[in-house]
């Protein structure tokens, strides 16, 4: 019998956790031929959802918990599941019912047709905010522009792995994880299914703006060094224009033509202080990441778990 392994980040889902629950059991009571196993993670949530999970779990022998030491972020959480789970596919999904279970039977039916990754692209329902929209369409936007992997615009986290895709992940050691473009970039046969994502069940959105501006510099920087070469262009760019600029400046002083320059020596003062300091700071990111990964630190610490 093929085992699928769902796995759910949980970051004070206390309102969602028996909802979803149920939710993927039912699917699976219509697809008999298949084991299963849920593994939540808790990614250091501050409200009941570890209670919540030892409740459910006490009369549930499908589901499996993770506890974190503290909270480290959704990618991790779902590293983390990746890594503990034992299915012949695993799913990974949200806690607020923004994914559909009902998706799940379809996401199957394409791996039993051959695919190693069934991935879903969200389309938007009407009851997103118009600033969610946008910033989000942003994010792909740069990324695409920016990065080396090529991500469609909505692309998410409610995807299908095959266990030998599983596999390469777990054992690719990076401490910045950006999943979505990991998973294009490993490759196999890849295959995309719509979805139109439904509100959140209860909570609100964990994702603040800062955190989805970290999120987006993390997906650049994690598949790309184009903006250190924007940088290196910039650099020559301007160097171009200052030697344009030069013969100027001396036939100017040997003419004694030159005129007071508080107002043009400092606009050019500001002006490439600015972009000096947008380099250096491009550079401390990248500096930044050589500091995280050599430091070896594990992505996450596990508290306690129930298998
Ligand atoms: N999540 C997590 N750790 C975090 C933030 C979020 O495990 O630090 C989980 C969260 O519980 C949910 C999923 O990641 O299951 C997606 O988060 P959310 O729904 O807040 O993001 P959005 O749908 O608004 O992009
Ligand atoms: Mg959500």
């Amino acid at each position: 019998m093929k085992k699928i392994s769902i796995v759910i980040p949980a970051y004070n889902e206390e309102g969602n956790l028996s909802i979803i629950h149920g939710e993927i059991k039912k699917v699976f009571l219509n697809l008999p031929d298949y084991d299963y196993e849920i593994i939540y993670v808790n990614d250091g949530s501050r409200d009941a959802t570890q209670k919540t999970l030892e409740e459910i779990s006490s009369n549930c022998p499908k589901l499996k918990y993770l506890e974190f030491s503290r909270n480290f972020g959704h990618q991790n959480a779902v590293k983390a599941g990746m890594d503990y789970a034992d299915g012949n596919a695993v799913i990974s999904m949200d806690a607020d019912m923004q994914h559909p279970p009902t998706m799940i039977p379809d996401m199957i039916k394409k791996w039993e047709e051959g695919y190693d990754v069934v991935y879903t692209i969200r389309k938007y329902s009407k009851n997103i905010s118009f600033f969610k929209r946008k910033t989000s369409d942003f994010f792909y936007h740069i990324l695409s522009s920016l990065s080396d992997v090529e991500l469609e615009k909505g692309s998410s986290d409610f995807r299908l792995l095959d266990a030998s895709v599983i596999d390469v992940i777990r054992k690719t050691g990076e401490t910045d994880i950006f999943l979505r473009g990991l998973v294009k970039w490993v490759g196999f046969k890849q295959y995309s299914i719509d979805f139109v994502a439904a509100d959140r069940f209860s909570g609100s959105s964990k994702y603040s703006l800062g955190k989805m501006i970290k999120f987006a510099f993390t997906g650049i920087t994690a598949f790309s060094m184009k903006p250190l070469y924007l940088a290196a262009y910039l650099g020559f760019f301007f160097s171009f224009l200052s030697l344009l600029y030069i013969p100027y400046v001396i036939y100017a002083f040997i003419n004694k033509t030159e005129i007071s320059g508080w107002a043009s020596i400092l606009m050019t003062v500001v002006f490439f202080g600015g972009i000096q300091l947008i380099i250096l700071g491009i550079l401390g990111i990248y500096m930044g990441k050589i500091f995280k990964q050599i430091k070896e630190r594990p992505n996450y610490i596990i508290r306690s778990k129930n298998f």
